[in-house]
């Protein structure tokens, strides 16, 4: 039972690394958050040594007693957070969470229908190498051309036109809220289920900050790690009743063996503290801090060098930086932001004109600084440094202690 230091220095000293960088960097990459010690301490805890394949109550092993109060506790707080009738959370992933949706709703060789990859949407909403594009015959939706945003009558006519099985609703890059109603009654009109992929903005959702896709869809997933701040894994939620059974089975035995009963402990913990006036309380701040970033990457300096940002501002967690106009690319970008102490990725422009390993974009998101405690005040400064940093000319060593000031004056895991 020695410590991890002792039985093996290579692992402990890339853990020590880490959480190294996570303190000195300022983290924007839109999908990632920091998780309370609380849910580290689950994570990391015995209970990643219990077998528990079936579900609480009905389990194919002995010793489940203990576990089955965790998954209880991590099913009633997920239904009581969004309001819903069901919830399974034992996917392993988003992408594991995504895989039963489909096995529930669609046979192989159905079409479904999602938002255009890179247009905003998730490999898993039917990208040609991915699961969800091998198995089922995957069409997709674009943004406007002249808006960029998601065209309700678009959606529309793809819907009558290819009479798909299933209409996916929900993306990884995309700065507005979807009107779920519309995209139910499209489906509504061609027989389709809907299925919406809240990942991304499910923790403004659970704070009230954000429409809640769970009234309008048929079933519901979502990530635990994003915007709510959980545990890296997936969770699913629906009010049709006629489909409870089919997306526990398509969960296990469908999609997985035995849970992660240490992941889904720390789950149950992340839902109970997302029901915290806190939790709300942070939501505010990423959403603010978000839209403090939009309006200093769209002033009249930014825009001079080629800066803009993508539907002209944000509602949620991130903005997509265009930089189509700029001399700098999304990769130069990134490197230049990673150079002064910030941490971001690029990410493809619809209808990029340079190449996917390039880009012409920048994603970047508020939640991890908000669950830092930033504020108004701290994303103004970092949306200037931002700002500065894309600018012609920066200055990296100047732009670098600003950082340096933000990250000593919100330390992390103190
Ligand atoms: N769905 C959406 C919309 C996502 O953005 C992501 C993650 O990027 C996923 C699903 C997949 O989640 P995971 O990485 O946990 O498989």
């Amino acid at each position: 039972n020695a410590p991890l230091s002792e039985v093996d220095p290579e692992i402990a000293a890339v853990l020590e690394q880490e959480l190294g960088r996570q303190r000195d960097f300022l983290e924007m990459i839109a999908s990632e958050n920091f998780v309370p010690r609380a849910v580290l301490e689950s994570q990391g805890s015995v209970l990643t040594n219990k077998y528990a394949e079936g579900y609480p109550g009905r389990r194919y092993y002995g010793g489940c007693e203990f576990v089955d109060i965790a998954e209880n506790l991590a099913i009633e707080r997920a239904k009581k957070l969004f309001d819903a009738d069901f919830a399974n959370v034992q996917p392993h992933s988003g992408a594991q969470a995504n895989a039963a949706v489909l096995a529930a709703i669609a046979t192989p060789g159905d079409t479904i229908l999602g938002l255009e990859l890179s247009h905003g949407g998730h490999l898993t909403h039917g990208m040609k190498l991915n699961f969800s594009g091998k198995l089922y015959n995957a069409v997709a939706y674009e943004v406007d051309p002249t808006t960029y945003l998601i065209d309700m009558e678009t959606v529309r006519k793809q819907a009558l036109e290819h009479k798909p099985k299933v209409i996916i609703a929900g993306w990884s890059a995309y700065p507005r809220q979807l009107d779920f109603a519309a995209f139910r009654a499209i489906a509504d009109e061609v027989g389709a289920y809907l299925w919406v992929d809240m990942a991304h903005f499910a923790g403004l959702v659970a704070a009230g900050l954000h429409p809640s896709p769970v009234p309008h869809a048929h079933v519901v997933s979502s990530t635990v790690h994003k915007t709510l701040a959980g545990p890296r894994s997936g969770v699913i939620l629906s009010n049709d009743e006629s489909l409870f059974k089919k997306l526990n089975s398509a969960v296990f035995p469908g999609q997985q063996g035995g849970p992660l009963m240490h992941v889904i402990a720390a789950k149950a913990t992340a839902f109970k503290l997302a029901m915290e006036p806190e939790f709300k309380d942070r939501q505010e701040r990423t959403i603010r801090g978000a839209k403090l970033l939009a309006e200093r990457l769209t002033a009249p300096d930014a825009k001079a060098a080629g800066i803009d940002v993508l539907t002209g501002g944000t509602d949620v967690h991130l903005v997509l930086v265009d930089l189509r106009a700029s001399e700098v690319d999304g990769k130069q970008a990134e490197n230049l932001l990673h150079e002064v102490g910030i941490t971001v990725n690029r990410n493809a422009v619809p209808w990029d004109p340079r190449p996917p390993m390039t880009t012409s974009g920048v994603r970047i998101g508020t939640p991890a600084l908000a669950t830092r405690g930033f504020g108004d005040v701290e994303f103004t400064e970092v949306a200037d440094i931002i700002a500065n940093t894309l600018l012609p000319n920066p200055d990296i060593s100047a732009l670098s202690a600003r950082v340096k000031a933000l990250t000593e004056a919100f330390p992390l895991y103190a």
